[in-house]
């Protein structure tokens, strides 16, 4: 029988996970199995895109995965049953259920409503393609002069606003941000920022964390309200309650807590990658919610998988950062240079050229997905069965 591998959620990490086994193992010895609730590959970096009317390149699955031997199952993933290893799943045709030698779980992030009173009710978001496409239909809808308020000073929330602002001049765009704009970036970067959402006539509230969202404003602690048609709600990531309701080891957000090679503390045979998981960084930090962390995480979990089914040497792919890349609209952009753990060096690229450098790196994180070994050979080794058993009992007797 073949091991079976079941990989949940094609988003950047998971896709590449299964796009990376299936070049690494042979097909007679496993059984890769892809789950996502939609049939293409959404480029959620460019949810802000979506939102104001703009058309990406559709990428079908079926196209990304023709002759890589990953089975593609369009399914939702409605719970995970790690003591029976078992994944329930439900389609048009009904509830069914999936079984796994090996679990990679890859479910990425919603938007967080942190609980704000009336944000579920009344705010817009971006975290996802229905949320974006929600709120392109409603932008759509908005007359000259309306007001659009958008929630959360993170790299989500200046796109947002900046992309909004420079498709929508005739609206009036302000950003409302917890603590000073862009305070994290360096002396330079902020300078820039400062001046682009200058000139795109964005209205900046600083120190300004927001109490409670209206059908038309919003409530700041400080007792300000300011106006606003349509509130677009940037502030974090929350993920899904799937792996909670586990007996995984997760964190108090329901983030799985996996080890250097990206595999469950608690449970071996499961892995977990991308927004899904908890793994430290450079500097004993979490890896933050992010492609940049999320790509080579996947590429790690990947590799350790295959090593640890082939007998092969545990790889140690290093995961660091380098740049936070920010659109600031489709002509202007901020590439703040950064240490291995994220702080923000002096460098920085700004202008029409940072736009450009962002624009390739959302494509090359979409090529990255479709090519998962970045262009080196295919080489599929056979899985020792000795070997994934002697695996399975050290880890047991741990
Ligand atoms: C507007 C925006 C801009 C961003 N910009 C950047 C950026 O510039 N740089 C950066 O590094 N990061 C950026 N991010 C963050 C980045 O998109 C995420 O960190 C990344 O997508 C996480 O990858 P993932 O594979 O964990 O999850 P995802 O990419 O979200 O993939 C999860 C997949 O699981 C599927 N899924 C979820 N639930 C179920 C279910 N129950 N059943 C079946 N399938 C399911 C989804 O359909 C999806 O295909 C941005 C995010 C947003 C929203």
């Amino acid at each position: 029988m073949r091991h079976r591998i079941i990989v949940l959620g094609a988003g950047y990490t998971g896709a590449i996970v299964a796009g990376r086994l299936a070049r690494r193992l042979r097909r007679e010895d496993v059984a890769i199995t892809l789950v996502n609730a939609e049939p293409d590959f959404v480029e959620r970096v460019r949810m802000h895109q979506v939102a104001v009317g703009q058309d990406l390149r559709p990428r079908p699955f079926g196209e990304m995965f023709a002759g890589t031997g990953v089975e593609l199952r369009l399914a939702k993933v409605t719970g995970v049953d790690v003591e029976r290893k078992t994944v329930a799943v439900a389609d048009a045709s009904g509830a069914g259920e999936l079984a796994y030698d090996t679990l990679v779980y890859a479910l990425g992030s919603g938007w967080n409503a942190q609980g704000v009173p009336g944000t579920a009710e009344h705010a817009y978001e971006i975290a996802g393609r229905p949320g974006a496409l929600r709120l392109r239909e409603r932008l759509a809808g908005l007359e000259a002069g309306q007001a659009v308020v958008v929630v959360g000073g993170g790299l989500t929330g200046l796109e947002a606003a900046t992309e909004i602002a420079e498709a929508r001049p005739d609206l009036d765009v302000s950003l409302a941000v917890r603590d000073g704009l862009g305070d994290w970036l360096s002396p330079k970067g902020r300078e820039h920022l400062w001046k682009v959402v200058g000139g795109l006539g964005i209205t900046v509230y600083e120190h300004a964390a927001v109490t409670g969202v209206e059908a038309d404003r919003v409530a700041i602690a400080d007792g300000r309200a300011v106006a606003a048609a349509v509130t677009v709600w940037t502030a974090g990531f929350a993920v899904h309650p799937i792996a909670k309701a586990t007996s995984l080891e997760v964190t108090g957000a329901g983030q799985i807590v996996v080890d250097g090679t990206m595999r469950s503390v608690s449970h071996p045979d499961v892995y977990a990658v991308g927004d899904a998981a908890m793994a430290m960084g450079p500097g004993g930090k979490p890896l933050r919610m992010s492609c940049a962390s999320g790509t080579p995480a996947a590429w790690q979990a990947a590799d350790a998988i295959a090593a640890r089914l082939t007998g092969g040497k545990l790889p140690n792919v290093p995961i660091r950062y380098f740049n936070q890349c920010i659109s600031l609209g489709r002509k202007e952009g901020l590439i703040q240079y950064v240490t291995a753990d994220d702080r923000a060096v002096r460098a920085v690229l700004t202008g029409r050229l940072a736009a450009v450098y962002k624009e390739l790196v959302c494509k090359g994180a979409a090529w990255g997905v479709a090519n998962p070994l970045f262009g080196l050979p295919v080489r599929r080794r056979r899985v020792v069965r000795e070997r994934v058993a002697a695996d399975a009992a050290v880890k047991a007797s741990a």
